[in-house]
């Protein structure tokens, strides 16, 4: 059975794991929207092009030891750049807490796969979602790098292990692995396209972008088409709060007769969507057993009912 030393040592791995996929995810964040490349060049300062040192790139830390600014000119470094790395390192340090740490008596014996792959296939998700929510909170687009190739690991991943998706979306065969990705994929991406549609018909312009629909395509992928359908709502939910604070601040300018833009009286869905999704992927193993199940019983009953049968 996994000891409390042990377990430290990997929570500890986790975390400086996490720091160090944030770390990648930031020069990600920054390159992808522009089709430049994630590995080369390395990464330098961005105003006197100086190449970073590996002693002035270490997470977190480097940052903190140059109090955030290059070594070379004194340019700031934003805090963006650490905060990501300590929010994907913490994410990552969920995971483990809520996939391994609360499963108490893990014998040695299960350890080979089952958990480890778990917790793996829980960590690309996290570090897809903290990439599309930066990249969508910065430019208002989620590029396909980040979704497409999502789904081709999720849809990969669940066929190759048909048991590593959390109930009900769990399988015995590949095959069976393989449709409910399929299926996770088709209902996330239809339900967004679907009001994205109504939404254009409605309001005549554009309510949700597509990389919305393909970022729950993704998400349906990974984590079971019953999820996809919660963090769409769980997402306007979300989303709501910082929609009322817009509408406020909206409401001020215009009695204020100042000028109003565009980026006033919208927002980026894909954040909301995304922190939805993470919610939602901590708080699953619980949720789903203790209310969830019952209410899509539910569900499928009255759909039953109306077809009659
Ligand atoms: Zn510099």
């Amino acid at each position: 059975m996994l000891t409390w030393p042990i377990h430290l040592i990997l929570m500890v791995f986790l975390f400086a794991l996490g720091a160090v996929v944030g770390s990648f995810l930031n020069v990600c964040i920054y390159r992808i929207p522009w089709q430049k490349s994630v590995i080369w060049p390395g990464s330098h300062c961005p105003k006197c092009w100086q190449a970073i040192a590996p002693q002035d790139n270490i997470p977190i830390v480097s940052w903190l030891a140059l109090r955030g600014e290059c070594r070379q000119c004194g340019t700031p470094i934003a805090f963006r750049y650490p905060f990501v790395e300590m929010l994907v390192g913490l994410l990552f340090l969920g995971v483990y807490v809520v996939d391994v740490l609360y499963e108490k008596q893990i014998p040695w014996g299960a350890l080979p796969l089952k958990y480890p792959l778990e917790v793996v296939y829980h960590l690309t998700l996290i570090a897809l979602l903290v990439a599309a929510t930066f990249i969508d909170y910065d430019l208002w687009i989620i590029p396909d790098e980040i979704t497409v190739t999502g789904m081709v690991i999720g849809l990969g991943l669940g066929t190759v292990f048909p048991d590593i998706r959390p109930e009900p979306s769990m399988a015995t065969t590949h095959a069976g692995g393989f449709w409910i990705g399929l299926t996770g994929l088709l209902v996330g991406g239809g339900i967004t396209w679907g009001v994205r549609l109504l939404g254009s018909l409605l309001f005549r312009k554009e309510a949700m972008g597509f990389g919305d629909v393909t970022l729950m395509a993704m998400i349906g992928v990974f984590l079971g088409w019953q999820a996809a359908v919660m963090t769409f709502f769980l997402g306007a939910f979300v989303g709501l709060g910082h929609a009322l604070w817009k509408l406020v601040k909206l409401a001020g300018k215009k009695i204020r007769r100042v000028q109003v833009h565009t980026v006033d009286h919208e927002l980026p869905y894909g954040p909301y969507l995304s922190m939805a999704a993470g919610i939602l992927l901590f708080s699953w193993r619980w949720l789903w057993a203790g209310w969830a199940k019952d209410y899509f019983g539910q569900l499928k009953m009255v759909f039953w009912f109306l077809l009659g049968q």
